[in-house]
Parts: structure tokens; C-alpha cells; sequence
């Protein structure tokens, strides 16, 4: 049967299993038994380079470099708002969603994520505060150089007014314009504070959503490291018993924790990438400290709503032995 036959959505999974079985029962052991010395070893816990310090000393940095990128983030977007003479930072949609401050949230909350990540640190609940405490700051501090820098008819804005009366007059004078619409638009009025503390909480936001991604990696609770790429590799068919055969040696090898032979055996089945019906990827990290590799097998179908994981597919392996991709 060629490899490329139309093969329907709902007949590929039964036929797939129907073959792993009988996989299964035929090559219990699909394996070559492993040469007595079996390939190189990971570089093992080499003195853990980087950062030296308390892990409270490193939070404390991670909080100060992320506040100060807030902070900094902060100042640019008054420049660019008076720049481009827009307040986009301020871009609502129907009055209550925030667009643009969230999305001024996620750049100012790079600093978060970086430092997250250069100095091995999982985010804590104060860096989740401190993240919150920067965002409303940031946020203010946009309006506080605004008033610093008005000027009107040659006379410095803050020599007449004070801040807290500037900010009223903000929020209470900000006019809306429906999109379509030109002219004037309405005055919020009072719905301005609403709509100033729906910004601040949005722009906020985004910064948290950068500490929390920044955390969201593989982490090696052992050595307090975040684990590396090593690398990717996607093959996909759309012959079920051929897929069949191929994975089975694979996963006996995730199963067993023979990682670089079933990556190998991987590189040597179906398309590569995911262009067929069926995809299957492997991924692997490794922790710079132990060395420790951990791999992940996964497969995807394709159907008319596009890639969908495919249920119960999923099987992780260990290694402590160094894994290469075949370019
Ligand atoms: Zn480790």
C-alpha cells in the first residue's frame, strides 16, 4: 500500500493500534541488545557556572532588574505617545477592554522574564507582587511625565498644577471617538477613573503574564537551573501500520531510557516536519548541572479544524547520556 493513500480521519487511530499491537506481541524487545559500552556521557555536575549567591539575593536582583525595565519601559512609551501624539498605551476597545496597555504589559514585563531565566529563578509571590507594585508604578509614572514636561503658552504645566490635580483633570476631560465617527465625541467624566484603573490593572497584567512565562520551563529542582533545548525533530505519515512500526522501536526506547537510539530510529521514519496526517515530535532538554536529558514524545493529527493532539499519545524518557539530532 503506497505510504501516501488517503487514509479518512476516523479509520488512521484504530488501524494505528491494531498494528502497535501486533508490534507489540511480535517485537517485544524491537531493540538491539546495547554495546557494552554504550555511547557518551552527559557532561556530568561540573561546578554549576553562573550566578553565586543566596537564592533570596537572586530574587531580590530578578525584582529590582524586572521594576527598573518596567520603569524604563515606562518612560519610553510617554516618549513614544508624544511622539507619534497618539495615547495608545490608552487604546480601549468598547469602552472597557484594554488593548494597548496589556500589550504595553507584556514589553515592560520583559525584564521580568529575562532575569527569570539568566539567573535560574522560579518567579515567587513576591516577585508576583513586586511585578504588580512596578506595573501600577509604570503606569503612573507615564501620566507623572506628562505633567512634568506640559507645557502650556510657555509656562511650565506643573508650576500651576499639582500632579494628583493633573491626573483628575485627566481622567475626568479624556473625550472618546467612536471609531467612523470624527468630531468631538463624548467627555467620560467620572467614567474616566473606571476606565484609567481598567488600563492600570490591564498594563499590570501583562507584566504578570511575562513573570508566569518566564517560570513556565522545564526546571531542575536539584541543581535550581532551567533546562536547555537540545533539540526538536518532526516526522509525520499517513500510513498507519508503517507509523506503527517505526514508533514502536521509539517508544520501546523512551520506555527503557535509550533516548539517542529512539531519536535515530525517529529521524529514519516517515516526512520529515508535518505535512502528512499523522506527526509524531520529539523533544528533549537537558539540565546544565546533572545533566540530566529529559525527552518528550508526542503526536498530532491533522483534521478540518487543523492539528489536534492525539489523546493518550504522550511518553517521556530519561537519560543521563547525551543526545544528539541527526542535522
Ligand atoms: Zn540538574
Amino acid at each position: 500500500m503506497p505510504s501516501n493513500d488517503f487514509i479518512p480521519i476516523n479509520t488512521f487511530i484504530p488501524r494505528f493500534e491494531a498494528a502497535q499491537a501486533r508490534e507489540a506481541a511480535a517485537r517485544p524487545n524491537p531493540l538491539p541488545e546495547p554495546p557494552p559500552q554504550s555511547g557518551p556521557t552527559a557532561p556530568k555536575a561540573a561546578p554549576v557556572e553562573g550566578v553565586k549567591g543566596s537564592d533570596a539575593g537572586k530574587d531580590l536582583l530578578v525584582m529590582v532588574l524586572g521594576a527598573v525595565t518596567v520603569l524604563a519601559v515606562a518612560a519610553a512609551i510617554y516618549w513614544l505617545v508624544e511622539f507619534v501624539g497618539y495615547p495608545f498605551h490608552a487604546q480601549m476597545m468598547w469602552l472597557v477592554f484594554p488593548i494597548g496597555a496589556p500589550i504595553c504589559g507584556l514589553v515592560a514585563g520583559a525584564g521580568f522574564w529575562l532575569a527569570l531565566r539568566q539567573f535560574h529563578r522560579r518567579p515567587q509571590t513576591s516577585t508576583y507582587v513586586a511585578a504588580a507594585v512596578a506595573g501600577v508604578l509604570g503606569y503612573v509614572l507615564i501620566y507623572f511625565l506628562m505633567w512634568w514636561f506640559l507645557e502650556s503658552q510657555g509656562v511650565r504645566v506643573r508650576d500651576e498644577v499639582g500632579f494628583v490635580e493633573f491626573m483628575q483633570f485627566v481622567m475626568e476631560n479624556q473625550r472618546v471617538r467612536h471609531s467612523g465617527s470624527g468630531g468631538e465625541g463624548a467627555e467620560l467624566g467620572q467614567w474616566g477613573y473606571a476606565q484609567f484603573a481598567i488600563n492600570v490593572a490591564g498594563f499590570a497584567a501583562g507584566i504578570l503574564v511575562m513573570v508566569q512565562a518566564g517560570g513556565n520551563k522545564t526546571f531542575c529542582p536539584r541543581c535550581k537551573r532551567y533546562f536547555r533545548k537540545v533539540g526538536k525533530q518532526s516526522r509525520s505519515s499517513t500510513n498507519p501500520e508503517a507509523t506503527a512500526a517505526a514508533l514502536h522501536p521509539v517508544i520501546h526506547g523512551f520506555r527503557v531510557g535509550r533516548i539517542q537510539e529512539a531519536v535515530q530510529l525517529h529521524a529514519d521514519f516517515g516526512t520529515p516536519g508535518n505535512r502528512e496526517y499523522w506527526t509524531t515530535t520529539i523533544t528533549v532538554e537537558a539540565c546544565t548541572g546533572c545533566g540530566l536529558h529529559l525527552a518528550t514524545l508526542e503526536a498530532a493529527i491533522k483534521d478540518n479544524q487543523g492539528s489536534r493532539p492525539v489523546p493518550g499519545f504522550f511518553f517521556r524518557g530519561v537519560t543521563l547520556q547525551a543526545v544528539r539530532f541527526p542535522a
